[in-house]
Formats: structure tokens, sequence, C-alpha cells
């Protein structure tokens, strides 16, 4: 069966990054991935949380929000008119903040901490794939911005890192769903992985019906066919930037 955007199974949607987005910041990128848009920032702040106080370790954090007319029916700001901030908020911020972390050594980045932000203007899924990679790319321009200003000895960051979603559907595995592929997916997984192709996280679950072995590799394979894409156009922005 044939995907509703024609794509093939292995194929991504359209991605484009814009560094630089947001003068502000230390590090930004826009990125369109499909109809999925995100702003992805990353500021620099000279102090850590408590329980990293005198250790010369630093931090990696992240919030993530969607705005209200970034879906189809208004979605209410998080913590307006006496609301809590959602589970799902809670789930992809910490996300993103751990997969980050997770490319960066702490003691390298010294008593600092990054944050973090990805604000969803418009989704259409795999918002918190677009995040992470957009992410990635604001975060490795914050860092640059301290290495050029001699603050590091050492370079922090170990590897890149993106993420991508694979789905079954149609009883296929397919890369990078869109809302529509997304809300009748038997399976819906999401893998983060590094520029080397190793897994830092991995979230899912069958739908509808438990998943085989085969098929879940298989949808690891197209994860890996997905991260390499995505790692060469996020290094393609950057040699932009130098
Ligand atoms: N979505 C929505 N309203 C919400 C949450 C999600 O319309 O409150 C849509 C949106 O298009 C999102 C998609 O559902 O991208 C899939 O959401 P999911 O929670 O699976 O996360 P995502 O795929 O965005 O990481």
């Amino acid at each position: 069966m044939s995907r509703s955007d024609g794509r093939a199974n292995d194929q991504l949607r359209e991605i484009k990054l814009s560094p630089g987005f947001i003068d502000s910041a230390d590090g930004s990128v826009f990125i369109e991935w499909g109809k999925t848009r995100v702003v992805c920032t990353a500021s620099i702040e000279e102090k850590v949380p408590p329980f990293l106080m005198n250790t010369g370790m630093g931090w990696v954090s992240a919030e993530y929000g969607m705005l209200p007319a970034s879906t189809d029916k208004r979605k209410q700001r998080d913590g307006r008119r006496g609301g809590q901030v959602d589970g799902r908020t809670v789930e992809i911020q910490r996300i993103i903040g751990r997969v980050l972390r997770g490319v960066v050594k702490q003691k390298a980045l010294g008593p600092r901490t990054i944050w973090i932000d990805c604000d969803v203007i418009q989704a259409d899924g795999g918002t918190r794939t677009a995040s992470v990679t957009g992410a990635w790319v604001a975060l490795y321009l914050a860092i640059k911005k301290l290495r050029d200003r001699g603050q590091l000895k050492k370079d922090p960051l170990i590897s890149g890192v993106a993420g991508v979603s694979v789905g079954i559907v149609d009883g296929e595995p397919r890369l990078d769903l869109s809302y529509e592929e997304d809300s009748r997916a038997e399976a819906d997984f999401n893998f983060f992985m590094t520029h080397e192709g190793d897994v830092i996280e991995v979230q899912g679950s069958a739908e509808k019906h438990p998943v085989k072995r085969d098929l879940f590799l298989a949808c690891h394979d197209l994860a890996e066919v997905g991260i390499k894409r995505l790692m060469s156009i996020q290094n393609q922005v950057l040699i932009g930037t130098l």
C-alpha cells in the first residue's frame, strides 16, 4: 500500500533548518519538517541546579511547548487559567533534556546550564523528534559561542544526535510518520540516536497488537537510515555557520 503523501517507506518528509533564527539566543534554529515547525533555542546560564553545586559539572535542561494555534483544535496554553502543565509536555521536555545530555560531557561543560527551549508553532506529527533534531543544532551553536569566547578547555560535545519516528502503518514499517499516519499507526516508535547510529533513547508502543521482533528490528533499521540523513542535514547547516 502506498503512503498518503506518496513517500517511499524509507523517505523522510522535507526538512529545512534555519540557524541563527533568534538573535537574542546563544544558539537557535528554526526547523521545518514537513508541516511540523519548531523554534529551538539554547541559552547559557552561568549557574547549575542545586544537586550539581560545587561539583564543577554542567547541566542541559529542556522545556517544550505548543502554540495554541499549532494544532487543528486550539490547545490551551500550559499553566493558564489555573491549568496544569500537561503530562505529554512534561514527558517530551524530559526526553529532549535526557537525549541531549546523552551527548554532553558534563565535566567539560563546566558549572553552567544550557537551557533548551522548543516551541512548536505548527504540529503535524513528530514534534518531539523535530525538537531534538533542531535543539542539537542550537546546542552546538551555543557551545561554539562558549568555545569562541575561550570559556571551554575541552569540547563537551561527544557526538551529534537526532530523532526520528518509525511506525507500523498498513502492516509496513514506515519512516517519519505525519499526523495522519501517526493517528492510525499499529505501532509508533521514536528513536533518538547519535550520528554514529548508537541508541540514546527509544520510546514507543504497540497500539493495536504486539510487535514481532523482526518487525521491530526493521523499524530500528529504518530509523538508522533516517538518522544518517538527518545527520547530513544538521552537518550541512553547521558548515554554513562556521
Ligand atoms: N497533537 C495535537 N494536539 C495535542 C497533541 C498532539 O493535535 O494536544 C497532534 C500533533 O500534530 C502532534 C501529533 O498529534 O504532532 C502527535 O502527537 P504525539 O503526542 O504522538 O507527539 P509527536 O509525534 O508530536 O512527538
